[in-house]
């Protein structure tokens, strides 16, 4: 692992970066774990201090899971099912409260580490959801479990991701300069790399999956430059020690046989076409939004937006967390007031933890 952190390295790559003379480049990431080693070790102001822009775009799966299905799952809480939950989707402000706050008034909601551990908690609960969050390198989990006999009181709602249509959405919007796109690297151990292929031959965007220790972000944000520079725009690979281009077929094949992608709202994003995966008709038994579509139609409509949070600009890569108001002051990590200051991948979270007072 140190030899992915060595100083005299990443020094070298800022002195050539300098060298490249950029001015003004904007470079998104679409992932909690870049932006906390961006920020952990100084290399977002390293590269600010040679012209090149950071920006985090949708990547963190809890911030992205809108208020409405955040709401579904308090109202299916509140009235007798046991919810099972990641512990970052707990404290999630909503107009209704959140869902440690059901728990607190004695709704059972469990927090669980995998869907593995949903499949338990139905041993001993009489009726359980498991809330599924989260992009391509944490669905298959969920449709491992689907695939493996589940109990019959066990339900999934499926809130899982798919990455490149929400890349499609932010290009469509043209909200915000990109001049090069760091892909995670974890989402294309499972999808590979040819769903980013049209960003590059289409737009003209240069890429580069990235891994996650500083030296590894370095060198990806340092092969980005270097298409600038040379007027390429490729998809590459910085992390072939784990990535392989073609990803990983057994566990696409387990996705395609459980999830088919529907149109959904993401949080600070409109309907995003095909960004969404829902459980596929033969799976309906297991389909929370089936088996309980009752109570959940029950739940209260609430605006997405919720007073003064920026969350949604944030996602979009618009704003960074100091540009937010509320930011340290009236939201912290202990009163958080959206799920970027909830989530430990959401970008005001990472802020408010380096932060240098
Ligand atoms: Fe929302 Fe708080 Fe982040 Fe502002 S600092 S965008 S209120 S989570």
């Amino acid at each position: 692992m140190f030899r992915y952190r060595e100083e005299a390295t990443a020094k070298k790559i800022i002195e050539s970066l300098r060298a490249m003379d950029l001015k003004d480049i904007s470079i998104m990431h679409v992932c909690g774990t870049h932006q906390d080693t961006l920020v952990k070790f100084g290399i977002e102001a390293m590269l600010k201090d040679v012209g090149i822009r950071i920006r985090q775009g949708p990547g963190c799966p809890v911030c992205v899971t809108t208020t409405k299905e955040v709401v579904e799952a308090i109202t299916l809480a509140k009235s007798g099912v046991t919810i099972t939950v990641f512990g970052d989707m707990l404290t999630v402000p909503t107009p209704i409260g959140s869902l440690a706050d059901a728990k607190a008034e004695g709704a059972d909601v469990r927090v669980v580490y995998s869907s593995t551990d949903a499949i338990k908690v139905a041993k001993d609960a009489e009726k359980v959801v498991f809330m599924a969050i989260g992009f391509e390198t944490t669905s298959p989990t969920t449709a491992a479990v689907l695939l493996d006999d589940p109990p019959e009181n066990f339900s999934v709602m499926s809130c899982h991701r798919i990455l490149p249509p929400a890349l499609d959405a932010l290009f469509h919007m043209g909200e915000v300069k990109i001049d090069g796109l760091i892909q995670p690297g974890h989402v294309a151990t499972i999808i590979g790399l040819r769903p980013f292929d049209r960003f590059s031959k289409d737009l003209k965007v240069p890429q580069v999956v990235g891994g996650f220790e500083p030296l590894d972000v370095m060198v990806t944000v340092y092969m980005i430059a270097k298409q600038l520079v040379e007027g390429r725009a490729e998809v590459e690979n910085e992390y072939s020690r784990v990535v392989r281009p073609e990803g990983n077929p057994i566990a696409m094949r387990m996705l395609e046989d459980v999830f088919h992608p529907v149109d959904r709202n993401w949080r600070g994003f409109p309907v995003i076409p095909g960004g969404t995966l829902e459980l596929r008709p033969e799976f309906e038994a297991h389909n929370a939004r089936k088996v309980y579509e009752e109570i959940i139609a029950k739940a209260p409509v609430v605006r997405e937006d919720m007073g003064g949070c920026r969350c949604g600009e944030m996602l979009r890569g618009i704003i960074e967390s100091k540009d937010c108001p509320a930011f340290g002051k009236s939201c912290t990590p202990k009163r958080p007031m959206g799920p970027c200051m909830v989530s430990r991948e959401g970008g005001c979270n990472i802020s408010y933890r380096y932060r240098q007072e």
